[in-house]
């Protein structure tokens, strides 16, 4: 029997079933903010677009809606599927925007990156509106993401260390510190900050010559290579990403930390506590938190000693009602001194040296090269909030915190790399690598506002 070919006559609108995925998703996501935002990048000069803007952020997220890895993926899965046409309003004989023509789009007009942001911004929004997000605790991690950069192109650069994000904020408390230091010691020091400034380390970068704004990752358990980490902070409620921020694979977590954290405090939703793994146990985090009125759950890093004498830190003990450190021999260390580093600001607590050379520990509790002085121990600047949020680890809630933060972190990336495309690059540089994970976050969300919307 030969084939027969019948005519039908039927609408794409008729194709499409009442209850697809694209028809909520078209229902509960406006993007009419795109025209807003694109707007000046058209002008009447160079008469209308090649492609609507609408067209292309739809286009872009389905991608990584569907977890296809590639725009020349996209423009084939569009020729054929009804549904993705209807959604991109294409008729079923319209010619589907080709992958070429979106690239070049992409690559000529930086500018509309911000579209991006806006729409992770707006999905979150509608996120918050639809009560799946509270800020009653809030959880943050990091992934990495693979870069379009091969190892064998990079090469040894010598970089000068750029001062942390938070530099003012030390100064601040440094001011802060030697006011109370003049206050308890009697003596006045002048701040330090702009020796420290000028003592900017040169450190030795693994850069990739084909994409030299990755970062060469080394981590115990992960692989190496080059890469780029998305950090995320995640409402533990339903799971909602709230930010994204992307860093070059060799940036610790604790560096876009506070930054990411008081954004999402102060411009999306107010944070109560804030949970998070033994990398962002870091002391000024400790302090920033508490002034902003938010309780911190962090799995305590593990401290290394790392003097050389017999008698290490855990033989004094701290008098907090003195501000003094009370030795083996019974003797005080009391505060001399504020020290600042290029990344912290410490107390530093002096022995008197009289009682030290009469000391029967000598032997044990001073170095070769200062047996003719005093024992000297510092600790963070920030110890205080640091130790009352740690005295609180054995408690269930805090424990609950962590389960949480594990939970909702560690699902939102896997779920992420196995469906959202997060796990590799295939553009270059940190910008687009920041659209890309903002991309990925943002079709997460908005699976789990449509499931919610039902
Ligand atoms: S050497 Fe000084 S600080 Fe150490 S135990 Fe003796 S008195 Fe105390």
């Amino acid at each position: 029997m030969g084939m027969q070919l019948a005519v039908h006559m039927v609408t794409i609108e008729e194709l499409v079933p009442r209850e697809h995925y694209l028809r909520r998703l078209e229902g509960v996501l406006d993007l009419s903010f795109v025209y807003e935002e694109t707007s000046h990048l058209y002008s009447r000069r160079y008469g209308r677009p090649p492609i609507d803007p609408v067209v292309l952020v739809k286009y872009l997220l389905v991608g990584f809606l569907y977890g296809i890895p590639s725009e020349r993926q996209i423009e084939q899965r569009v020729q054929t599927d009804v549904a993705l046409r209807w959604y991109l309003g294409l008729d079923l004989f319209d010619r589907v925007p080709d992958h070429s023509t979106i690239s070049q789009l992409r690559r000529r007009k930086p500018a509309f990156r911000k579209v991006f942001r806006r729409l992770f911004e707006e999905v979150v929004g509608q996120c918050i509106a639809n009560g799946l997000a509270s800020g009653r605790l809030v959880g943050t991690d990091s992934t990495h993401v693979k870069a379009n950069a091969s190892r064998a192109s990079e090469e040894q650069v010598e970089l000068t260390e750029e001062p942390g994000v938070y530099w003012e904020r030390l100064d601040a408390y440094e001011e802060e510190g030697l006011a109370e230091l003049e206050r308890k010691t009697g003596r006045r020091r002048k701040s330090r900050t702009k020796q420290v400034k000028k003592d900017r380390r040169q450190t030795k970068k693994r850069v990739s010559r084909t994409d030299p704004e990755a970062g060469h990752m080394k981590r115990p358990g992960k692989p190496r290579g080059q890469y780029y980490l998305s950090h995320q902070t995640v409402d533990t409620d339903h799971g909602v990403i709230l930010d994204v921020r992307v860093t070059p694979g060799d940036v610790y977590d604790s560096v876009p930390y506070l930054e990411q954290l008081e954004h999402v405090h102060r411009a999306v939703l107010p944070i109560q506590a804030a949970a998070a793994d033994a990398a962002y146990d870091f002391p000024l985090a400790h302090r920033v938190l508490d002034d902003l009125g938010i309780r911190f759950f962090v799995r305590p890093q593990t401290a290394h000693d790392r003097t050389s004498v017999e008698l290490k830190r855990e033989a004094f003990r701290y008098e907090e009602s003195l501000d003094a450190y009370v030795c083996p021999n019974d003797k005080l260390l009391k505060l001399n001194t504020l020290h600042r580093s290029a990344s912290g600001l410490y107390r530093l607590y002096l022995a008197d040296k009289r009682d030290c050379q009469s000391c029967p520990f000598r032997s044990q509790c001073l170095r070769p090269e200062d047996r003719r002085g005093a024992r000297k121990l510092e600790h963070s600047y920030f110890m205080p909030q640091r130790r009352k949020n740690l005295e609180r680890r054995t408690q269930p809630e805090y424990r609950e915190a962590l389960r949480l933060r594990q939970i909702w972190c560690e699902g939102s990336f896997a779920i992420q790399k196995r469906c959202h495309n997060l796990t590799r690059l295939l553009r270059r540089g940190r910008e687009a690598a920041e659209d890309h994970c903002l991309l990925s976050a943002a079709a997460l969300n908005l699976k789990r506002l449509i499931r919610n919307a039902d």
